[in-house]
């Protein structure tokens, strides 16, 4: 069991800063995922606490011992790619013993060992098969197993799923997370896939250019994004563009049509002028005496269709109508959008930052 503790960690390659000044403390056997677009700085930061990366400043500490001089072997590491990076040559079994042999476990333990690691991600009976003779999604297992079996202190994983087909990834995602849960291994996972993050996270670290814009388990950036980057990373949403006005020292939004409300009680005391409203898909639906709308059109997906709108402000919406409540709308239909207030988050629109202190009652 370990903490990782990343002290005000930078990482420059020549004049490029591409982590300008990092901290997080990662949780004991907790799935700690690092979010963000491409070129955000996710690898980078997995490679320094793997120890391939030089570090220009800051501390990686692992349980409180600064690790910034260990090699990478002396780190106590598992690591998962996206490459399964497996021995061709070698059976399943034996790319997982591999890591066993080198630190010079015996025989028997060793094949104890790599039977419990193979069971553990449901690969025992294909123990024999050459990686050649795997799907893409076995492989990963094996590569899975091989990490898990050296009994780690600390499993890194950079985008492990990226290879496999959209049905492979959700299964395999599942597959990575009991692993997890079940060895308790202190976990950092990259990938830059908002969904991946959400299933398999106790906690995420959204990232952008660099720099750390929010952590929080995946409900908490979900409902409460620190700002406008990450509301729009994570998930859908719609940015609506309001000003606060100011009415017998109560701070209220005017949304059009008639359509207004008090916040006083969920923003920061002070806050004024102009700000965006993160209004998520699930807070919109079709109900009398909301804003006036016009369908430009839906998109049928199954379960539920996607249905875009737009607002007399010109603004455009987003929302989800049930295929089974909804036979579908027509462009141009005129309709009436109800908002879920409570699930609004504000932003002040000069910083982009949330404003919020307490959900909109
Ligand atoms: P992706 O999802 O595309 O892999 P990432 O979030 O993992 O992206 P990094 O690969 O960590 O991002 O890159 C962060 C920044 O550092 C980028 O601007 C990238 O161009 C730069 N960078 C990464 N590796 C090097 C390198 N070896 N030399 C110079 N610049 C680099």
């Amino acid at each position: 069991m370990t903490t990782i503790s990343l002290n005000a960690l930078r990482k420059e390659y020549g004049d490029q800063v591409a982590i300008p000044n990092l901290n997080i403390d990662i949780r004991d056997g907790e799935f700690f995922t690092l979010l963000g677009p491409s070129g955000c700085g996710k690898t980078t930061l997995l490679r320094m606490i793997a120890g391939f990366n030089s570090i220009e400043s800051g501390t990686i500490s692992f349980d409180d011992v600064v690790v910034n001089d260990r090699s990478p072997s002396a780190r106590n590491i598992g690591m998962v790619f996206q490459n399964y990076a497996l021995f061709p040559q070698m059976s399943a079994a034996k790319n997982v013993a591999f890591g066993l042999q080198t630190r010079s476990v015996d025989k028997p333990e060793r094949a104890q060992r790599v039977n419990e690691a193979l069971a553990a991600v449901h690969m025992d009976h294909l123990k024999d098969r050459l990686p050649g003779a795997l799907s893409g999604g076995q492989q990963q297992r094996v590569a899975l197993a091989r990490a898990l079996v050296i009994r780690p202190a600390v499993l890194l994983m950079d985008e492990p799923l990226s290879n496999l087909d959209a049905k492979l990834r959700v299964e395999m995602r599942d597959a990575i997370r009991e692993a997890q849960r079940t060895s308790e291994i202190t976990t950092v996972y990259v990938t830059h896939d908002q969904e991946e993050a959400m299933a398999v996270s106790d906690r995420i670290a959204v990232m952008n250019l660099g720099v750390v814009q929010q952590v929080g388990s995946p409900a908490e950036i979900y409902r409460n994004p620190a700002n406008t980057f990450v509301a729009q990373f994570i998930g859908k949403t719609n940015l609506l563009t309001r000003n606060i006005l100011i009415q017998n020292g109560a701070s209220m939004i005017d949304f059009g049509d008639g359509v207004s409300k008090d916040v006083t009680s969920a923003i920061n005391a002070g806050a004024k002028g102009e700000v965006r409203i993160s209004v998520r898909p699930e807070a919109v639906r079709i109900a009398e005496g909301g804003l006036s709308a016009e369908i430009i059109d839906e998109t049928f997906l199954g379960s539920h269709s996607q249905v875009r709108a737009r607002l007399a402000s010109g603004e455009t919406v987003e929302f989800l109508e049930f295929s089974h409540r909804s036979s579908g709308r027509d462009r141009g239909e005129k309709v009436s959008l109800a908002l879920d207030f409570s699930m609004l988050t504000l932003f002040d629109a000069e910083t982009g930052e949330s404003i919020m202190r307490g959900a909109i009652t």
